[in-house]
């Protein structure tokens, strides 16, 4: 099956409420969606995010790297349809560039999020034109429960978000924090959302080794599950100190990009889990193998997400949660609770206590409006297929 065309949409989605953590604040989504047009005329969508902190890619970045690197990888082959064969194989079959070592740019660690958004839109495409779910190659096992995230804003602020989120009945709540005030914010929430809550706090890279260590043993007796990312992307020995002197488990977020970087944290005994985000890790195949290595090694996993991120990287995001053996916590699907509007037809966020369900339909499940990607778009370029 040859794809024929590709129009790449940057958009911008303002948020109903600004979100912050320690590294930005943000008002709007800033997702890039991949549409795919296949010779027999099956449209399908893919989205990514570029998280300069992060993987290192811009949105320009990204850009530039799909219409140079990927839209011609991509137009020049012939792809397999999914057909019952195994589906991590025909996942890596979708083979796309995106290698970090490969096609080192300074300051990109990988093209990560632009990889998952053309991967995404070729599953959605392959599969609806086979009219196949994603949810037939990856099979639910367990129902999704998704967190609650309160972001780095005041006390007074988090105590509000620590109220809805009480009242819609999240099991699961992550708080950002910074280094400011982290032991009063934690206070204030766990007296709102009572002991029974499972809390677990984000530093984003914020703290050095021995403020981490510090910080971790001062919120230690609000019952933290898990400390994501205290310090900055780095050498893994020295999360490993930070875990070694902690006794909250410790998460890797954006120093756990690539495999190479999950085989190095758990060579280095640097953490108790990782935080999987599809636009991060490159897409779904990558993100698998790094999920099958964390569970031969007894790492746990978190399904993450990208803060604005519309309905389709929430759709690929709930598949791989349900799939997925055994995952410790789930982020995302926060739709039209966030996104002035989402993309999808049918609202696609959780519902009380955080639940939500499988998704059945073709392709990703999910079924995008052209008229919101048009109406949001800052930028649309069109690539199609050279005549021979
Ligand atoms: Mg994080």
């Amino acid at each position: 099956m040859r794809i024929v065309d590709a129009t790449l949409f940057a958009l911008q989605i303002p948020f109903v409420e600004a979100f912050a953590h320690s590294v930005r604040s943000r008002s709007y989504s800033d997702s890039i969606v991949v549409r795919l047009r296949a010779e027999d005329g099956t449209v399908g969508y893919g989205e990514a995010v570029a998280r300069p902190y992060v993987t290192g890619e811009t949105v320009d970045g990204c850009l530039q790297f799909m219409e140079r690197t990927l839209w011609p990888a991509v137009q020049a082959t012939d792809y397999l349809r999914w057909t019952g064969q195994n589906p991590i194989a025909w996942l890596a079959s979708l083979a796309l560039p995106a290698d970090a070592d490969s096609l080192a740019t300074p300051g990109v660690v990988a093209w990560h999020g632009a990889r998952c958004g053309f991967e995404l839109a070729l599953v959605d495409c392959l599969l609806k034109s086979a009219g196949v779910s994603l949810g037939d190659l990856l099979p639910p096992r367990h129902p999704v429960t998704y967190s609650g995230v309160i972001t780095a804003s005041s006390v007074e602020g988090a105590v509000k978000h620590a109220r809805r989120f009480k009242q819609f009945g999240l099991p699961h709540v992550k708080v950002k924090i910074t280094g400011e005030a982290d032991r009063e914010r934690l206070a204030a929430i766990r007296a709102v959302v009572g002991p029974q809550v499972s809390l677990r706090v984000d530093g984003n890279g914020a703290y050095s080794v021995e403020s981490a260590i510090a910080t971790c043993e001062a919120l230690a007796e609000f019952q933290i599950d898990s400390a994501e990312q205290m310090i900055s992307r780095g050498h893994p020995q020295d999360l490993a100190t930070v875990q070694a002197n902690s006794t909250i488990p410790q998460m890797a977020d954006e120093s756990l990009i690539t495999l190479a970087d999950a085989e190095a944290l758990i060579a280095a005994r640097a953490c108790k889990s990782f935080n999987l985000r599809l636009s991060k890790c490159g897409g779904l195949g990558p993100t698998l193998a790094i999920a099958e290595l964390a569970q031969a090694t007894g790492i746990q996993v978190q399904v993450g997400c990208q803060v604005g991120e519309t309905a389709i990287l929430s759709a690929a995001g709930r598949h791989l949660a349900a799939y997925l053996p055994e995952i410790s916590f789930c982020e995302g699907s926060y739709g039209s609770l966030l996104l002035r509007e989402d993309l999808s037809r049918r609202p696609i966020h959780f519902g009380h206590q955080g639940l939500a369900k499988p998704l059945k339909g073709p392709g990703l499940g999910v079924e995008i409006q052209d008229a919101l990607l048009e109406k949001y778009a800052q930028q649309i370029i069109s690539l199609t297929t050279k005549a021979v």
